[in-house]
C-alpha cells in the first residue's frame, strides 16, 4: 500500500519507518527544509518510559492559583480570548481526576513498553548514533513529604511492571555524585535503573536519512500541506503550497500541533493544544577547567528535579535542561523571563555549570487534555489516520506509537489495546 505521511518529526519519522520495514510505500512530506526542526528538536532527551504519568490529575485544582498567579512557577496558565483554548481547558479539568488519569498511565504504561522494545530492536538492525544510553533516571525530591507520597506512586507502577526503587540522601549522592551540589536541599530520589536517554533531533534526522535511502520512499522538503483533497469521505490527495499534490491510498497525519488546522479544514476538531517548554543545551566543561576534588559539575544519571520540574540529561558533551509548562503563550517565541529563571535554577542546582554558554530553546509540545496521543483512524475521512498529540513525551512513545498505528492500517492484530488512543 502507498502512503502520504504529513510531517517529518519524530512521530512522522517513525511512522514512514515502520511502515517500509514492513513492505510498504512511503512518500513523507515536510514543511520545513529538513526533519526535526520543530518540537522534535531540543527536548529533553528523555526516554522516559516508566515517568508517564499525564499533568490532568487532581493535583491540578490545588496547583491552578499558583499557575496563574505566580510567574516564578514551573507550569504557568496565560489565558487568552481563544475559544480553543478554554475547550482544551475544560476538556483537561474535567480529565484530572483519579479514575481517568489512573487508566491515563495504565495505557500510556503499555504504549511506552512497546516503544522501549521497539527502540531496542530498531536500533540494533540499524545503529544510528543519537547519544543514546541506558543510564538510568532519579526523580530529586527537595520534601520529605512529597518523597514519601511518591512512594504510593512507585508501589502503583510496580503492579504495572516498573522497576524503581526510593533511595535517601546519601544513598542517591553515592550514585550520583553530582547531586552533593544540592547539600541539605535534597532530600532523596526515586531510582529507575532501566531509563534511557538520546538526542531525539538526531535519532530523527537518523531514521530520515534510512527513510531517503530506502527503494520505496520518496521524501519532500520544504513541502507544506495546505489541504488534503478529498472525495465521498476520502482523501485523494495532500495539496502542496507550491500547486503539486501527492496522491496515496492512505494519509497520516503527524505533523504535531498542526494537525489540528488540517483536520479542522474537514470539519473535524480534536483537542490539541500547545504547551510550552524551554530548554538549555549547555556544553559541559573540561576536566582540566574544574577545581581538584570537586564533584562532577552534572549528573550522568538524568535526573529530574521534581520541584521545580526540570530535567538534566547528558548527551555526548553537553547536557540538555529542559523545562516548564506554558499554557496560552501560542507560539514558540523564547520569553527572556522564562529563560533567564531557568538560567537561574540551574545555577543555583549545579553551580560548576555555564549558563552564558547554553543555548536556549523553546518548543511547543502538542497536547491533549488526557496526556494519551491520538492514534487511530479519522472520525471523518476513511483513510485518513492520525498520530498526534504525544504531549511530553512523543521521543519516548514515537516508535510504540508507529507499531500501534501500522498494525490498525493494515488491519493486523494489535499489540496493545488500541481503544485508549482512538480519535475523540
Ligand atoms: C521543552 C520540551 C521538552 C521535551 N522533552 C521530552 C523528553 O524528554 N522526552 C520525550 O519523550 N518528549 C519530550 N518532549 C516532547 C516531544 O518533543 C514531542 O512530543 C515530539 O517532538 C512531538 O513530535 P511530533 O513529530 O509529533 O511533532 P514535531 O516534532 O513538531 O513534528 C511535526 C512536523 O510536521 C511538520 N509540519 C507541520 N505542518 C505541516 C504541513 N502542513 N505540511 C508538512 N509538514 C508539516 C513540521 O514542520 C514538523 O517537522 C519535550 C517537548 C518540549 C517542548
Amino acid at each position: 500500500m502507498k502512503f502520504g505521511i504529513i510531517g517529518a518529526g519524530v512521530i512522522g519519522c517513525a511512522t514512514a519507518w515502520e511502515l517500509l520495514q514492513q513492505g510498504h510505500e512511503v512518500v513523507l512530506i515536510e514543511a520545513r527544509e529538513g526533519p526535526g526542526l520543530v518540537t522534535s528538536h531540543a527536548n529533553g532527551g528523555q526516554l522516559s518510559y516508566d515517568y508517564v504519568a499525564p499533568l490532568a490529575d487532581p493535583g491540578v485544582f490545588r496547583d491552578l492559583p499558583k499557575w496563574l498567579l505566580n510567574p516564578a512557577s514551573p507550569l504557568r496558565f496565560r489565558p487568552q480570548l481563544d475559544p480553543r483554548q478554554w475547550c482544551w481547558l475544560a476538556a483537561f479539568l474535567k480529565a484530572s481526576n483519579t479514575a481517568t488519569a489512573k487508566a491515563s498511565t495504565t495505557a500510556l504504561l503499555q504504549l511506552s513498553y512497546l516503544s522501549r522494545d521497539t527502540l531496542h530492536q530498531w536500533v540494533k538492525q540499524n545503529p544510528i548514533d543519537f547519544h543514546y544510553k541506558t543510564n538510568g533516571k532519579l526523580i530529586a525530591y527537595r520534601s520529605a513529604h512529597l518523597l514519601e507520597k511518591a512512594r504510593k506512586q512507585v508501589e502503583y507502577q510496580a503492579t504495572q511492571g516498573s522497576k524503581q526503587r526510593i533511595l535517601g540522601r546519601e544513598e542517591a549522592v553515592a550514585l550520583e555524585p553530582s547531586l552533593a551540589q544540592l547539600g541539605q536541599a535534597l532530600s532523596g530520589c526515586v531510582y529507575t535503573p532501566t531509563e534511557e536517554v538520546g538526542d531525539c533531533y538526531l535519532f530523527t534526522k537518523g531514521l530520515f536519512e534510512l527513510i531517503a535511502q530506502h527503494p520505496a520512499a520518496t521524501v519532500l522538503t520544504n513541502a507544506q500541506v495546505v489541504r488534503l483533497n478529498t472525495r465521498e469521505g476520502r482523501v485523494t490527495s495532500a495539496q502542496l503550497a507550491g500547486g503539486d499534490i501527492v496522491e496515496a491510498e492512505h494519509f497520516v497525519l503527524a505533523n504535531g500541533l498542526r494537525g489540528y488546522d488540517l483536520l479542522k479544514q474537514q470539519g473535524e476538531t480534536i483537542h490539541l493544544y500547545g504547551l510550552k517548554g524551554y530548554s538549555l543545551s549547555i556544553p559541559l566543561p573540561a576536566e582540566s577547567e574544574l577545581p581538584p576534588g570537586s564533584p562532577p559539575p552534572a549528573p550522568s544519571i538524568s535526573v529530574t528535579d521534581y520541584e521545580r520540574r526540570t530535567v538534566y540529561a547528558k548527551l555526548g558533551n553537553i547536557v540538555r535542561v529542559a523545562a516548564m509548562v506554558d499554557i496560552g503563550d501560542g507560539n514558540a517565541n523564547i520569553r527572556p523571563d522564562r529563560i533567564n529563571h531557568l538560567k537561574r535554577d540551574v545555577k543555583d542546582s549545579f553551580p560548576a555549570l555555564d549558563v552564558g554558554r547554553a543555548q536556549a530553546w523553546a518548543g511547543e509540545r502538542p497536547a491533549t487534555p488526557e496526556g494519551r496521543p491520538i492514534i487511530g483512524r479519522s472520525r471523518k475521512l476513511g483513510n485518513l489516520w492520525l498520530n498526534l498529540g504525544h504531549g511530553a513525551l512523543g521521543f519516548t512513545l514515537a516508535c510504540g506509537s508507529a507499531v500501534l498505528l501500522r498494525s490498525l492500517v493494515t488491519e493486523s492484530p494489535t499489540p496493545i489495546d488500541p481503544a485508549p488512543f482512538r480519535a475523540r
